[in-house]
């Protein structure tokens, strides 16, 4: 371990867990935006199949980052199960506990992050 206190991970767990949530909850509603477009009732007209596509479209790409970032939540939980969490998937060194703080899910550090965003 990477000598986190058990407080601190709880911490992260807990992060992870409401993200996890939040995500979950964010693809639900994607799915039920990409169904079939259907005319709504109410305001039938060309302007409105227009906004209903656009919307599609719109839940389609929220809906592949949703699912980018839950698999990495899921894959982060469970390395915190298998006491493995917190080192770089790159360089295996420890993550920072403030860049985890904000992106509990990353796994990289912040200097192979930045190598990878670059490449
Ligand atoms: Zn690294």
């Amino acid at each position: 371990m990477v000598g986190f206190t058990d407080r601190q991970l709880q911490e992260i767990q807990t992060l992870l867990l409401e993200k996890k949530a939040q995500l979950e909850q964010q693809l639900q509603d994607a799915e039920s935006a990409t169904g079939v477009v259907t005319l709504d009732q109410t305001t039938v007209g060309r302007v409105s199949r227009i906004d209903a596509m656009q919307q599609q479209s719109m839940a389609v790409s929220t809906r592949g980052k949703a699912e980018a970032s839950l698999r990495k939540v899921i894959g982060a939980l469970r390395k915190i199960d298998a006491k493995d969490y917190g080192y770089c998937s790159n360089c295996d060194k420890p993550i920072e506990f403030k860049r985890l703080e904000v992106q509990p899910q990353a796994s990289y550090c912040l200097i192979c992050q930045d190598k990878l965003d670059q490449a």
